[in-house]
């Protein structure tokens, strides 16, 4: 399918407003993304014709509930090359599954064991790690690095010593827009025997995810972040590690047999499902999925870089910019500070003008204070994005430099 953008953006009627006496233009994707048409309308059908309970009724609407939300099972186990559907456990999002997954590890941690996690991590790759070692008395390491903001490599190899017990890294930065050289981390990671966590929560909607080729242990994603709503996420986990970990919570859905005395559990992914899942929000996000899909990846990949690229060469013509995060390699996501300016300033400012940016720390505090900065403002792209915006943002922040100053 060719890469329509007027046709894309119908597709998001919200975009279509005006904030301040402004046209709206939205750069807070990296936070979260507007939904397009196809996958409110899946909404409004499960909630007009479907809705039920899942597994467990004989009754029509819930046989039927049932079967959609396995086929989402299904269609993500595919969109991200699963080799089986059992290994995509349906979450709140990417905090719940790197939640899950440090609780299931709480008896494979042992007193002085490390775990392995670089210094751009979202703190929820960060404090579940943090806690579960604090807990086991073992050591939370982290991986430095370089000026530009790309991941010190040398070191992460020379850190990947026998008492490494997980190597937890985030796909792509949501402060930094670094993309990590996954296939490569994976590969090193396993020559020593350590297993790897992937947060991609910013690298599904910006990146190809394949599980299978890249052989990583753990992927984790938010719907949220790919068009889908909110509420829903996954923890992909090989099949090896997700059967022999036990649960995470207990109820209703996660278990096989129960009496007073003792119950022995589901089988996978149902193990890890317990209580009502969320049907509509699983419906929704396979609906993006296969929006993204149709369109391609690849097609949204090249033209947010060229959303990027424009507008880097624009902010650097402002005197006074420093743009965070030089990697070679980088996603949609423009972070920058201002001599002199706080963030929070020039983030008032854009908004009064119609531009939605974000302001602070990102939700990744240390490497904030790593910089030495108060926060940064960022400017986060998506497929629906345009140069003309790109260009009234950059004369926005001119202007709002210009009054701050
Ligand atoms: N990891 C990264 C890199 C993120 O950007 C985010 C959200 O901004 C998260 C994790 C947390 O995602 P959620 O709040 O959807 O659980």
């Amino acid at each position: 399918m060719a890469f329509n953008i007027d046709q894309i953006r119908s597709d998001f009627p919200i975009l279509n407003q005006k904030v301040n006496g402004k046209p709206l233009i939205y750069f807070d994707n990296a936070a979260t993304t507007q939904k397009p048409l196809p996958v409110i309308q899946r909404l409004t059908d499960y909630y007009l014709k479907e809705n039920s309970n899942v597994h467990r009724g004989v009754h029509h609407l819930s046989q039927v509930a049932t079967e959609i939300y396995e086929n989402a099972r299904n269609y993500v186990a595919e969109y991200i090359h699963a080799e089986e559907s059992d290994e995509i456990v349906f979450t709140r999002g990417t905090t719940e599954s790197i939640n899950l997954l440090s609780r299931a590890l709480v008896p494979w941690i042992e007193a002085n064991d490390e775990i392995l996690i670089s210094a751009m991590e979202h703190h929820s790759n960060l404090v579940p790690w943090q806690q579960l070692c604090a807990e086991r008395k073992a050591k939370l390491k982290i991986i430095p690095l370089n000026e530009d903001g790309s991941l010190d490599m040398n070191f992460l190899e020379k850190m990947l010593n026998p008492q490494v017990k997980l190597l937890a890294i985030t796909h792509i930065s949501n402060v930094l827009g670094t993309i990590n050289p996954v296939e490569e981390i994976i590969r090193i990671a396993h020559e020593k025997g350590v297993p790897v966590l992937l947060d991609g929560a910013q690298g599904i909607a910006h990146s190809p995810v394949d599980v299978k080729a890249s052989g990583v242990d753990f992927y984790t994603f938010s719907g949220h972040k790919i068009y889908a709503p909110m509420g829903i996420g996954v923890l992909y986990g090989r099949k090896t590690w997700l059967r022999r970990l036990p649960p995470y919570q207990f109820g209703g859905e996660m278990i096989d047999q129960v009496s007073f005395d003792r119950t022995t559990f589901n089988q996978l992914p149902y193990k890890y499902e317990a209580g009502t899942p969320n049907v509509s929000g699983a419906l929704g996000l396979e609906a993006a999925l296969r929006y993204v899909s149709e369109i391609g990846i690849d097609k949204i990949i090249n033209y947010e870089e060229k959303l990027l690229t424009r507008a880097t060469e624009k902010l650097e013509e402002i005197e006074g910019m420093r743009i965070i995060g030089r990697a070679k390699n980088k996603a949609a996501v423009l972070s920058f500070v201002v001599n002199g300016i706080h963030p929070y300033d020039l983030g008032t400012l854009l908004d009064q003008m119609g531009v939605a940016v974000r302001t602070g720390h990102h939700c990744a505090q240390p490497l904030i204070d790593m910089l030495g900065i108060p926060g940064t403002v960022r400017a986060s792209f998506a497929l629906y994005n345009t140069p003309e915006e790109v260009d009234v943002f950059a004369e926005a922040v001119k202007k709002a430099v210009a009054m701050l100053m």
